[in-house]
């Protein structure tokens, strides 16, 4: 990479060791940068479930050494999916791209995923201080920094990707700004897919020598199981409406969400060992144009600026493309304009996140409240999107080429045309507010804005 000694005086803080934290970290320690991350939790999470990798993530991973390559090891590429109704009937067979522009799309374990981001990290020289709660931010013209466990750690900028839950975001926002309930949760289950093979309701998922990819739908709720033939696994997720959650799921609750429906979903459910279930809150936030503090030495990364739902199966990309845009810009800027780095970054980054965010509600909202009529003149508009704006987006080439364009913008306050976005879209701001007035209805198909 031409630009890795670039950032070599360069010293970083980085709020958090999930997806967006360790790719940040990733990016700029490749660029020669002094790297630590601080992590609340003691060590390594190992969540188990699934995570899709789409190509515009792999894409950006390819430059990461040998990361790739591991994932892929470890991961399924399903070639379709299939969208049931609640009874179990076909409604469509949706062919997936297995990779695009030469990048796969992968669905791979979480928690090994995140790990090997980490060991690269690490090997890269970045330092990770685990059991280390941040409790506040500051900086000054000169510099940045945060007290964690009553120690003042300092740097010349802070990446903040405390995810959802993030603290940091009222900082940088500058007014309170905590996340809001989605009025859903998600039963999430990982287990070995031999523990179907005996039931003759789900040995043929556990015989599949091909990754299988099912979803069931219905008003309010929707099924999904994965499988992973390579590390011989399966995940069972049910999305059901909650008002309180328990971290642990209760195979018995999960069962009471799919009352009636198809035998094979619920003979799966009815295998799902107890420690491997937990009920998820799905929360969210209104997208906010602001991810830099006024001194322009903190920004928000992930879903700390942008909250995805899952349905998006993009929240974890969109954090990596995050991490590799701020690299790119500050290659270009050096240490003597971060915050010309930063603005530049949100300017590159709002509009194509806030689409992301709006894609999972939409695809949800299809599913959940589904027009059926509609779906038995056309089943395609179940479809799970897979546009060419979203899969074929490289986020470095962009921030190289747009650098001259965006700078502009931010110097002159002059405003900046995204093309990382829908090709004639127009970008609308939302907030769930509007979203949550659609739930139980049908919407006008013009108030979809992600839909092929
Ligand atoms: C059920 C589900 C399925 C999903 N499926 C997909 C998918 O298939 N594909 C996809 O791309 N995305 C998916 N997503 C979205 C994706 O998981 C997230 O968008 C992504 O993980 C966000 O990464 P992040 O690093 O921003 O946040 P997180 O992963 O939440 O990491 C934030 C980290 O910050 C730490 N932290 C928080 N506060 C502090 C503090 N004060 N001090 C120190 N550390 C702190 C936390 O402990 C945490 O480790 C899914 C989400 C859900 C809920």
């Amino acid at each position: 990479m031409a630009e890795q000694t670039s950032l070599q005086y360069l010293s970083v803080i980085v709020i958090g060791a999930g997806f967006g934290g360790l790719a940040a970290s990733i990016e700029l320690a490749l660029r020669g940068a002094k790297v630590r991350v601080f992590e609340s939790y003691a060590d390594m999470t190992k969540q188990g479930d699934v995570i899709q990798m789409p190509a515009n993530g792999t894409r950006l991973m390819k430059r990461w050494g040998d990361v790739l390559d591991k994932i892929v090891k470890i991961s399924a590429s399903p070639d379709t999916m299939t969208i049931m109704n609640k009874d179990g009937k076909v409604l469509l067979n949706q062919q997936l791209h297995t990779e695009f522009d030469g990048f796969p799309i992968v669905y791979g374990h979480r928690g090994r995923i995140q790990q090997t981001l980490h060991d690269y990290a690490v090997s890269l020289g970045v330092e990770i201080k685990w059991g280390a709660t941040v409790g506040e931010i500051y900086e000054d013209e000169a510099s940045a920094g945060i007290v964690a466990g009553g120690i003042k750690y300092e740097a010349d900028f802070v990446v903040a990707a405390d995810g959802v839950h993030s603290k940091s975001r009222s900082y940088v926002v500058g007014t309170v700004d905590r996340p809001k309930k989605s009025g859903f949760a998600v039963y999430r289950s990982w287990f070995p897919l031999q523990l179907l093979q005996d039931d003759p309701v789900t040995q043929e998922i556990a015989a599949s020598d091909k990754p299988l990819f099912k979803i069931w739908i219905s008003e309010d709720t929707h099924g999904i199981l994965t499988t992973n033939p390579a590390l011989q696994s399966a995940t069972c997720f049910v999305t059901h409406k909650a008002k309180d959650w328990n971290l642990r799921g209760d195979a018995q609750e999960m069962l009471a969400c799919v009352k009636g429906w198809d035998s094979q979903l619920r003979h799966i459910i009815e295998k799902i060992p107890p420690d491997c279930l937990i009920d998820y809150k799905l929360l969210w936030r209104d997208p906010v144009p602001k991810w830099v503090s006024d001194k322009g030495r903190v920004c928000l990364v992930g879903d700390a600026a942008h909250p995805h739902l899952a349905t998006s199966g993009t929240g974890a990309a969109q954090a990596i493309e995050d991490a590799a845009t701020i690299g790119a810009l500050l290659g270009k800027t050096g240490k003597a304009n971060i915050q010309l780095a930063l603005k530049s970054y949100e300017k590159l980054r709002y509009e194509r996140t806030s689409l992301t965010q709006r894609m999972g509600w939409e695809t949800r909202h299809v599913w959940h409240q589904t027009n059926w009529d509609a779906v038995a003149a056309n089943p395609d508009m179940l479809k799970f999107p897979q546009p060419a704006w979203l899969l074929g987006s490289d986020a470095t080439k962009y921030a190289d080429e747009n650098f001259e364009a965006v700078k502009t913008s931010v110097e002159s306050g002059k405003p900046f045309v995204s093309t990382n976005i829908p090709p004639g879209h127009v970008h609308e701001d939302w907030t769930i507010d509007t979203m949550l007035g659609h739930e139980g209805k049908l919407a006008d198909k013009d108030f979809y804005k992600t839909r092929d």
